[in-house]
């Protein structure tokens, strides 16, 4: 599943292709992105709008349309963007194409189908966003903020910094990096992580982040860019899916444990 440093690559790539271009029309293959309103009203919002910008909040991309007007999309699992010339159409899960006035498409793909397409007027409309915590690059995410929000709890930290109305945008794969980085086990009850080690975090979830940024993205199973180019980031994994080989620190076999039914990675050496 794309995390923030893939939605954030998605969003600079679909930036640099679309803005300024309008939507002539849109062809609907599929109606499950479509989670809201019906089919026919959501091609009307948009039709004869032009994309001026495109944003991020958390793993939601926001396409910022002219005269007004947002179509809020999460890929979820599989779901990505591709921006080509007609003749060129790549796959076969296409679920949307918007026509675009330059002659392109926008195409919406998505093999699984859990993605989503929204459109508001204004984007204080959309539930989901609303819902949303702090962004990991706020300059309001500090120690005080994680203490006020997990004050006395004994929830595990891995399972606090996976809460999206927490902090907003982080997934299995940068939560396992971040914690060995910060040396702390994901099993740490979050009322035992003192002031330093929540510094640590914080300090860790913004440069692994900023890192994948760098390099647009891991890909691990169907993470592709706008181009069809995959991330690189996953060579500078440190413990996700390593499960057995050793520690780059210490030697010691990476271990892989389930918590809420999803993987974690960790050295049981390094992290304590
Ligand atoms: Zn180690």
């Amino acid at each position: 599943m794309p995390e923030l440093p893939e939605v954030e690559t998605v969003v600079r790539e679909l930036s640099n292709e679309i803005c300024g271009d309008s939507i002539s029309s849109v062809e609907i293959f599929r109606s499950n992105p479509i989670v809201q309103g019906d089919l026919e009203a959501f091609q009307q919002q948009l039709i004869g709008r032009t994309f001026k910008h495109v944003t991020r909040r958390a793993k939601y991309l926001i396409f910022h349309l002219q005269p007004s007007g947002y179509m809020v999309a999460h890929m979820r699992m599989t779901g990505k963007f591709i921006v080509c010339d007609p003749m060129d159409v790549p796959s076969k899960y296409n679920r949307v194409w918007f026509h675009l006035s330059s002659g392109r498409l926008m195409i919406f793909d998505d093999v699984r189908c859990f993605g989503t397409l929204e459109v508001y007027e204004k984007l204080s409309d959309s539930k989901a966003l609303s819902k949303l915590g702090i962004e990991p690059f706020s300059e309001d995410l500090n120690v005080n903020y994680f203490k006020s929000k997990v004050a006395s709890s004994k929830r595990e930290v891995k399972s606090i910094l996976l809460d999206q109305q927490i902090i907003a945008g982080l997934g299995n794969i940068y939560v396992s990096e971040i914690l060995f980085r910060s040396k702390i086990s994901p099993l740490r009850s979050t009322e035992t992580i003192h002031n330093k080690e929540w510094s640590q975090i914080i300090k860790y979830t913004q440069s692994v982040l900023e890192e994948a940024i760098e390099n647009n993205g891991t890909t691990i199973s169907d993470f592709r860019r706008v181009d069809d180019k995959t991330g690189k980031f996953q060579q500078f994994l440190k413990v996700y899916d390593k499960k057995e080989q050793p520690c780059p620190d210490c030697g010691v076999p990476i271990q892989r444990i389930v918590q809420q039914q999803r993987s974690t990675f960790f050295c049981p050496e390094c992290q304590h």
